[in-house]
């Protein structure tokens, strides 16, 4: 059995929501750079251009990407005979490290503690949302990632009938992009579960748009689709910010499940530019 204690989970978790605060990812800004060179639209490659220069700033200046800094997603990867010490609530622990790390990094706080009568902000940007899995990778793996309610509110779960095809998918995932991606300013990632069920399509539609871009569906025939539905996207015109142009997605991720014989759960989650995720091994001796 390998010992972790608490306090070096939380003083991780709140070193990794900095980091996903400040720094955008290598793969999107890869990514936008890739798109930078090749968009013709005038406006699209200036907005291409400052949302580059916002993550320089933002990285050097140890600045929030963006003023909203949304809800705290944590997952742990626990490998084997992995034990983390100390006792309580793990939810109370981690609560604690997004606290301190909203708090000591100036980051907004955006969570309220009732949805629908006093909608109070809780002040702490808690509760942060945990999940934890079990792997066959040696150490604890932590992974955070921090999502705005722009991109949260361009979330859509669709119960298909069986029987459409990938084209039906196709449009349906345009279909969204064109009525509803200048609400969670673009250039976006989407990220799409297909199967499972209604509770598990959503969650693999948000693994799905945090996946790093470079991975790509190891199904060729999803990878396919991927490539379809991002070059889909782009033909809208939409573009940077909704202001034309070439570029109204860089990314588009894939993630599906077995499902039920009379059911084709879809979800799509349009993620923003401003993607935050960061993660970290900690790994006992
Ligand atoms: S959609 Fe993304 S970039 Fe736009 S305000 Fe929300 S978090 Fe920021």
């Amino acid at each position: 059995m390998k010992s972790i204690e608490i306090t070096k989970i939380k003083n991780k978790v709140a070193e990794l929501i900095a980091k996903a605060s400040f720094e955008l990812p290598a793969d999107i800004t890869g990514a936008l750079k890739y798109y930078l060179d090749t968009e013709t639209g005038k406006s699209a490659k200036e907005v291409l251009r400052l949302i580059l220069q916002n993550a320089v700033s933002a990285k050097s200046q140890k600045l929030p990407l963006c003023q909203d800094c949304g809800n705290t997603y944590i997952n742990l990867k626990i490998g084997p005979g992995i034990c983390i010490t100390e006792s309580g609530d793990l939810q109370k622990h981690l609560d604690d490290a997004v606290a301190d790390a909203y708090s000591k990094n100036y980051l907004r706080k955006s969570i309220v503690t009732d949805p629908l009568f006093s909608r109070a902000n809780t002040g702490y940007n808690t509760p942060a949302l945990i999940s934890t899995e079990l792997t066959n990778e040696t150490g604890l793996k932590i992974e955070v990632s921090l999502k705005g309610g722009g991109s949260e509110n361009c979330s859509y779960l669709a119960m298909q009938n069986p029987s459409i095809d990938e084209e039906d998918i196709i449009k349906l995932v345009v279909d969204l992009v064109r009525t509803n991606v200048t609400k969670c300013c673009p250039p976006v990632i989407l990220g799409i579960g297909i199967g499972g069920t209604a509770s598990v399509v959503t969650k693999m539609a948000r693994s799905a748009a945090f996946r790093e871009l470079g991975i790509r569906n190891s199904d060729k025939r999803y990878e396919l689709l991927e490539q379809k539905i991002l070059e889909a996207a782009n033909n809208t015109g939409i573009g940077p910010q909704g202001l034309g142009g070439d570029t109204t997605a860089i990314g588009c991720n894939i993630e599906f499940a077995p499902c039920h014989i009379a059911t084709l759960p879809v979800a799509v989650f349009i993620q923003c530019h401003s993607l935050r995720r960061a993660s970290s091994k900690i790994s006992p001796p």
